[in-house]
């Protein structure tokens, strides 16, 4: 990959947002009366903001021209076809079924196909898709390779699927497979990504056992680059034909276009088969919408058009990723223990060896979030116990997940590099104040999804 100063970003700015640096006191009181949960500040409290990367993109000038061009009409609107023709062109597959988000995609997906009982194997699945399959009564099954869960592997396919493990579950439970599902990148242990020789053993494999294959393709644009970046045979090779060669392996995908859609709404289901097109819109209709606007205005799917376009731009990719191996070069240099090498959307940071004096029960990870912002304004993620822990239905006992992690996802075209450079700043700030840093202790819960929700308190 280039080194970052040998080139620039492929845009210059037209329009600017203001945001504010409020000043520390403010921070800590802020933060304190969210009850130390960064999903209960208001954005105008926050400077830098890298929660997620899903729908916080920033639209090109022609995006925005595109909302103007929106044909609002119920049916057969001109905007359809022209994202529909977008979506055929890059993906290959002939339907494309419009919804409001990828979730309402899996929605269709799993309704139509998954049945009670059934296993779903996927390298590993998003939440939301793994929640469809649990409320269709099924079981998801991840599979991604033991690189993939090991945060000092440097593979540079750490979103495989394990072949073995899965021809293993084709061979014992094939008549309970509706599918294949391979997140590409894999969201859930960091954006890695998954190679094409391995897209491409998983459908020869799903073949020999007649199972259809589906992609999760929210980030299929970063997972191109990788494999033209790091896999042999596709250097050079233009994104749009590696995105093409890997959809052609599979029957079909679900999409967020939040992600690489370039747009702040929208989604598909694409498909190649007719039959199970017409099975789809029966569900469509009622779910999302009519089959020419699914849960969409005639705007956003005319700027979605636009935005999965300019999405498989190289410049475009290499300026993307190469910002967020930026942020992770810039934290290691600073000593902070991130989880190399970085994926397509953002930089995961270990808590537990930023605060090895804090016990998991104490929210390492929840209290490194509420320390980056409140020495740089930025507001991270938790992806650790407030997130991931689960009561224990039988005894009452807390059961931990394996990784106390902070995610920092950066929206596409949004932060310019001085930005990462404050994040650095911050973080270094942490680690350097960090014996100091006490954890936390939960104060109000719900009972699902708690992170969202929670409030803490500061322990003595
Ligand atoms: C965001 C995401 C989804 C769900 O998409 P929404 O647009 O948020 O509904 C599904 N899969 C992956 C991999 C995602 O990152």
């Amino acid at each position: 990959m280039r080194d970052r100063r040998e080139y620039a970003e492929p845009f210059r700015i037209k329009m600017v947002e203001p945001v504010q640096l409020i000043p520390r006191e403010e921070r800590r009181r802020k933060i304190e009366e969210a009850g130390f949960n960064v999903f209960r500040l208001r954005s105008s409290e926050v400077f830098i903001d890298l929660l997620t990367d899903s729908g916080t993109s920033a639209m090109s000038q022609s995006g925005w021209a595109a909302l103007l061009q929106g044909d609002e009409a119920y049916a057969g609107s001109s905007s359809y076809e022209e994202m529909k023709e977008t979506v055929q062109d890059i993906f290959g597959y002939p339907h494309v079924v419009p919804t409001h988000q990828g979730r309402a995609a899996e929605n269709i997906l799993m309704t139509m196909l998954v049945q009670p009982g059934d296993r779903v194997p996927g390298n590993m699945h998003f939440d939301t898709t793994e929640g469809h399959i649990m409320l269709n009564r099924a079981e998801p099954v991840n599979l991604v390779v033991q690189e993939g869960y090991r945060i000092s592997s440097d593979a540079p396919f750490k979103g495989n699927i394990d072949l073995q493990r899965l021809e293993e579950e084709l061979d014992s439970n094939g008549d309970r497979i509706p599918f294949v599902l391979l997140t590409i990148t894999c969201n859930n242990n960091g954006g890695q990504p998954v190679s094409m020789q391995n897209i491409r053993d998983t459908a020869e494999l799903t073949r020999k056992y007649d199972v259809p294959l589906f992609f999760d393709a929210a980030r299929f644009a970063e997972n191109a680059h990788f494999i033209r970046e790091r896999e042999s045979g596709y250097e050079g090779v233009e994104i749009r034909d590696i995105a093409r060669e890997m959809f052609s392996w599979g029957d079909g995908c679900t999409m967020s276009a939040k992600k690489d859609g370039l747009v702040n709404i929208g989604g598909f289901l694409a498909l190649r088969d007719e039959d199970l097109y017409h099975r789809a819109i029966q569900w469509q209709i009622p779910f999302e919408g009519y089959i020419t606007y699914g849960g969409m205005a005639g705007r956003d799917m005319q700027a979605m058009a636009v935005g999965l376009r300019e999405v498989i731009d190289e410049q475009y990719l290499q300026d993307r990723i190469g910002q967020v191996r930026y942020l992770a070069e810039g934290l290691a240099h600073r000593g902070v223990p991130v989880i190399e090498p970085p994926g397509g959307h953002g930089v995961f940071i270990d808590a537990r060896q930023v605060f090895p004096h804090i016990p998991q029960r104490d929210f390492p990870a929840q209290a490194l979030v509420v320390q980056l912002y409140l020495e740089g304004g930025v507001r991270g993620v938790e992806l650790g116990t407030s997130a991931f822990g689960r009561t224990d239905p039988d005894t009452g006992e807390m059961q931990y997940p394996e990784l106390e992690l902070v995610r920092l996802a950066i929206p596409r075209r949004v932060y310019t590099d001085r930005h990462m450079d404050r994040v650095v700043e911050a973080a270094a700030a942490v680690l350097e104040r960090g014996g100091e840093v006490r954890g936390l202790q939960l104060v109000r819960e719900a009972p699902v999804l708690r992170h969202f929700t929670a409030e803490f308190a500061r322990l003595p």
